[in-house]
Order: C-alpha cells, then sequence, then structure tokens
C-alpha cells in the first residue's frame, strides 16, 4: 500500500498502468518473469478512509513503538479521527502522540487508504527490480503480508 495512508490509489488506472508496463497479463495475474511472485492474481483495494491493513486471521497486535504500551484502543480512536478528516496522530498511553505507521505491529500492519492486493501469493518478498518497478507506479509503498483465512 502507499506510504501515505491518505493516498487513494485509482484501481483501473493503477491496473491499467501494471498492464502496460507488462507486470500483469490481461486476467490481472502477475507475468512470468516480472519479478512478481506468482498470484492468482492482483486486486486494488480502494476503502472509504484509512483501515488497518494487516492479518484477518490471527489478528495484529499493536504497541506504542518506545513503551511497548498496548495501543489497539488509541489507534482506533485515531482512524475514527481520521476518516472523519480530522488529524490522524494517535493519542498514545505513553502520553506523546505518533504517526500511525510509526507503531509497532506483530505480524506486520499498515494504515492505508487503498491498496495493491495480491491475492494466493506463493511469495511475498520483491527483489528490488519488483520494488523499483511496483514504486514506479505507486509511488512509495509497504509490503504487508496478511492471512486472510
Ligand atoms: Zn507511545
Amino acid at each position: 500500500m502507499p506510504e501515505d495512508p491518505a493516498q487513494r490509489l485509482d484501481a483501473e488506472d493503477t491496473l491499467a498502468r501494471l498492464q502496460g508496463a507488462g507486470v500483469i497479463d490481461e486476467y490481472t495475474r502477475p507475468r512470468h518473469g516480472s519479478g512478481l511472485p506468482r498470484a492468482e492474481r492482483l486486486t486494488i483495494d480502494v476503502a472509504e478512509g484509512p483501515v488497518l491493513y494487516g492479518n484477518q486471521q490471527g489478528g495484529v497486535r499493536v504497541r506504542c513503538p518506545n513503551t511497548g504500551v498496548p495501543a489497539a484502543m488509541a489507534l482506533s480512536d485515531a482512524l475514527t479521527r481520521l476518516r472523519a478528516g480530522g488529524a490522524g496522530d494517535v493519542a498514545c498511553p505513553c502520553g506523546e502522540s505518533h504517526d500511525p505507521n510509526e507503531l509497532d505491529f506483530a505480524p506486520p500492519a499498515a494504515v492505508a487508504t487503498s491498496a495493491l492486493v495480491a491475492v494466493d501469493v506463493d511469495a511475498y518478498l520483491l527483489d528490488e527490480p519488483a520494488r523499483g518497478l511496483l514504486a514506479e507506479i505507486l509511488g512509495p509503498f509497504r509490503l504487508i503480508p496478511r492471512r486472510v483465512s
């Protein structure tokens, strides 16, 4: 997903650019040799507002990056404010405020408004050329593996 939690990908445009760059075929499957792992398809997820992308099965632990104090409720409050158009800083129980994506997530997770989703991948690592290619199309991005079922 884009590093900027507010960045909204244009689904049609992004898929067209991925096709144009030879990354995916007409069924949105990563092409062999594109550097992307094999996947059943790629989709673009566009949410109404910032949401937490991470494990759906098993959940995600959210903690303060400085003190380790649990911060899930504070993040939830921050996302509610963000979706309402307010500031998204997390009022952490440690007394400081943090950027949502600076929190300590285990396993990794990130707050974003949209994401390029690879379905049924056989690996979740990207080599440098593949990272560069995706960065050209998406801009700065984060890679978050997640288990959905
Ligand atoms: Zn904190």
